[in-house]
């Protein structure tokens, strides 16, 4: 009878044959998506956040310090916050590497930071963002998906400075290979509607996140066209019942609280 319970126990902590296509998001949904918005362009607040805020959707703006829409119109971007968008940290200078960027100045070059400086401008830009929004918890993003300086991987570090970070290779991993220093990313740039909500709809089937970022919607560098956008958004509010469209940080917070709630099982 104890082998019996023993093994029944073993079966309940591991269950047999559990797939990524069963687990389900908050509320039961089937998937979840975020939309995120990088390097805090005009368009951004042109097109973008109106769009999102007549479906009654919540976007994750990853600013850079250095950008001149945040300098030029910085009431808008913190009118967007109180309004509910989530305001992320993509450093002050958005430092890449020069491998892939022949025309990047030293100074910008990721290749040339140390780990402490880079830490630095990270914390500087949480207190930019504070600033902003009020808030001491801010998510992150890779500037161009580059994550090593001085040969070791930034995600190590980041957990002392940032709740989350958003730039992992695209691929819809169940959640427990969810490693939230790497959520993986979709790039947008260039597509159509359908083909984002082609996206959408695999991240349905396989009940997976789905991390869609963009940079220009409407206008500005790696464009999305502003009609393709609101298509993706009409997709989302009409299978609202289905699909939780979340800031980054609420998704963070929730693999969190997953997470703790499994360590008390
Ligand atoms: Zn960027």
């Amino acid at each position: 009878m104890r082998t019996i319970l023993s093994i029944l126990v073993v079966l309940l902590q591991f269950p047999v044959g559990k797939t990524m296509a069963q687990q389900t998001w908050k509320n039961g949904k089937q998937c979840v998506v975020c939309l995120t918005y990088d390097d805090a362009m005009d368009s951004q607040l042109d097109y973008a956040i109106p769009q999102l805020d007549s479906h009654g959707l919540k976007g994750t703006f990853y600013l850079t310090g250095t950008s001149a829409s945040l300098y030029h119109r910085m009431e808008e971007w913190k009118a967007i916050a109180a309004n509910g968008h989530e305001l992320g940290n993509h450093t002050l200078f958005h430092p890449c590497s020069g491998k892939r960027f022949s025309d990047r100045e030293r100074e910008r070059d990721i290749d040339f930071y140390t780990i402490k400086q880079f830490l630095t401008e990270v914390r500087t830009a949480n207190t930019l963002l504070k600033g902003l929004d009020g808030k001491n918890r801010h998510t992150f993003a890779y500037t161009c998906g580059d994550k090593v300086v001085e040969g070791e991987n930034m995600g190590d570090y980041l957990p002392e400075l940032v709740v989350a970070a958003r730039g992992g290779d695209p691929a819809f991993l169940p959640k427990n290979e969810l490693n939230l220093f790497h959520l993986p990313t979709f790039s947008s740039t260039g597509k159509t509607g359908d083909k984002l909500i082609d996206l959408v709809k695999q991240a349905q089937q396989k009940n997976s996140l789905l991390i869609l970022v963009f940079h220009g919607v409407g206008g500005g560098h790696l464009l999305v066209e502003a009609e393709e956008h609101k298509k993706l958004l009409d997709y989302l509010k009409e299978h609202e019942k289905d699909i939780w469209v979340a800031p980054v940080i609420e998704l963070a917070d929730y693999l969190i609280a997953e997470s703790d709630r499994k360590g008390k099982m």
